[in-house]
């Protein structure tokens, strides 16, 4: 069942007092994407999917226009993965026409990483999750790990607007080549996605390092910034940051902590990807 009104949908709610599950997403759905729905499934008895390019979350010159939308493929995706709901709205039902309210996570959490180039960014995120959170009234939501930036800023706006939602993180799911699962791989050539698939090699590099007892952070870093060496000289890859943070406040770190987190994000031709993993020091 499809809504784009939230009138409708709210009714249907309503009428059911079932535990739901909500998995926000902008579309384009891939196997990532069914990942959280399986997860959902597993924990509720209604998994609803939300389909919104967020126009609040894309800057000047970012992709909102072109990034891709085909309603009818995701509405297969969604029933083939046994969804209940999709709700797909326009940008008007979620925004009005004036100035929108927003919601703005904490300056430490948004300053670093993607916040360094997407400024502005992460406000549009907290602030449409925090809408959708407050239409559907879900009683876990599904993030993944993919943007694990967005996952923890997620977490503390959730936290600190008491909304009594449980926020559930889902772990990356990767291609054959290791490439993160992402809508916007579509954009990607054969040799393109070849060369994409080295920064998860080159993430892996510095795992495998921390493992055999490399806790610094500039040393992983370091791994990993050679390994993409040859590719950023022959400007196949334009790395925008490599940086080690902590995986609840975000902040960087010197030494790999409890649980730190080793980010990435680097455009192949023009296609901006980010990627991750999480070190944890008590595994
Ligand atoms: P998006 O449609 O890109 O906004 O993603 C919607 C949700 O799916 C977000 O919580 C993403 O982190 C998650 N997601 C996207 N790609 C993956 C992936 N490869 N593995 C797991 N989750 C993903």
């Amino acid at each position: 069942m499809v809504f784009s009104n939230i009138k409708p949908l709210r009714e249907y709610l309503n009428k059911r007092k079932a535990s739901v599950g909500l998995v926000p997403t902008m579309g384009a759905l891939h196997a990532g994407h069914v990942s959280l729905i399986d997860r959902a499934r597993q924990d509720h008895d209604y998994v609803i999917v939300s389909i919104f390019v967020n126009p609040l979350q894309f800057g000047a010159g970012e992709d909102y226009l072109e990034y891709p939308r085909d309603l009818e493929s995701d509405r297969l995706v969604c029933e083939k993965a046994g969804v209940d709901v999709i709700f797909a709205p326009v940008a008007s039902e979620m925004y009005g026409y004036g100035e929108p309210t927003k919601i703005i996570p904490p300056e430490s959490m948004t300053s670093g990483l993607c916040g360094r180039s997407r400024i502005g960014h992460f406000i549009g995120v907290a602030t449409v999750v925090t809408k959708l959170l407050n239409i559907i009234q879900p009683q876990t939501a599904y993030f993944g790990q993919k943007d694990g930036q967005q996952l923890a800023i997620i977490r503390q706006v959730v936290k600190d607007l008491h909304i009594p939602t449980e926020v559930v993180g889902c772990p990356i799911l990767r291609s054959a080549s290791g490439l993160a699962l992402s809508s916007r791989n579509q954009y990607l050539n054969s040799e393109q996605l070849v060369t994409a698939a080295s920064l998860y090699q080159a993430l892996k590099l510095a795992e495998t390092a921390f493992n055999q007892g490399e806790h610094d952070g500039e040393a992983l870093i370091l791994l990993v910034k050679e390994h993409l060496s040859k590719y950023i000289v022959s400007q196949q890859i334009d790395l925008e940051y490599v940086d080690l943070v902590d995986l609840v406040t975000l902040e960087p770190v010197s030494r790999v902590k409890a649980k730190s987190m080793l980010a990435i994000a680097a455009r192949v031709g023009n296609t901006r990807l980010i990627d991750n993993i999480v070190l944890n020091i008590n595994k």
